[in-house]
């Protein structure tokens, strides 16, 4: 069975056109829940759309591959290819799906949203690089527009589909 879970994320804008991923090297930090047991993982795993790791018993590759500390069972993760999204200043206000995740036998309860995040300012303003969204917001200045930018009251959670 696949399961997908697609994660939504909503967040304040100040001054930004859009928001999004270094896709596809950004790191997804990731609390994951067993499906067999229901065990959730103490730490946050990572995994990235661009790593692929081989598995064991066939031959296909993913992107996370974990095995249960309770149940031993080996679960994998995947995000799916062109599921990444831009979070633009039409949707503030709004839940927005960002990415989907393919979850085999594990599922996300969790996130951190870290480094790695592209905002880019209104009026063909500056492009910020490497935005840090840990402390779920980060303010900056457009010297190029003389405005201050920033990112605030993200949140965001996960949804089931079939
Ligand atoms: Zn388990």
């Amino acid at each position: 069975m696949v399961k997908i879970a697609p994660s939504k994320y909503k967040a304040n804008l100040e001054c930004i056109e859009k928001l999004y991923t270094n896709h596809p090297y950004y790191q997804w930090f990731l609390k994951l829940k067993c499906g067999s047991c229901g065990e959730v993982s103490e730490k946050f795993h990572d995994l990235t759309e661009a790593e692929k790791i081989p598995q064991k018993h066939n031959r296909s590759e993913t992107n996370l591959l974990i095995k249960c500390k309770l149940c031993s069972r080996e679960n994998s993760m995947d995000v799916i290819e062109g599921s990444n999204g831009q979070y633009t200043n039409n949707d503030v206000g709004k839940f927005k799906t960002i990415v989907i995740f393919d979850c085999r036998g594990v599922e996300p309860v969790d996130f951190e949203p870290k480094s790695g995040w592209i905002a880019e300012a209104e009026d063909d303003g500056k492009k910020f690089e490497d935005v840090d969204l840990t402390e779920k917001e980060w303010v900056d200045y457009d010297e190029k527009n003389q405005t201050s930018v920033g990112v605030y009251e993200l949140e965001w959670k996960f949804i089931k589909v079939k």
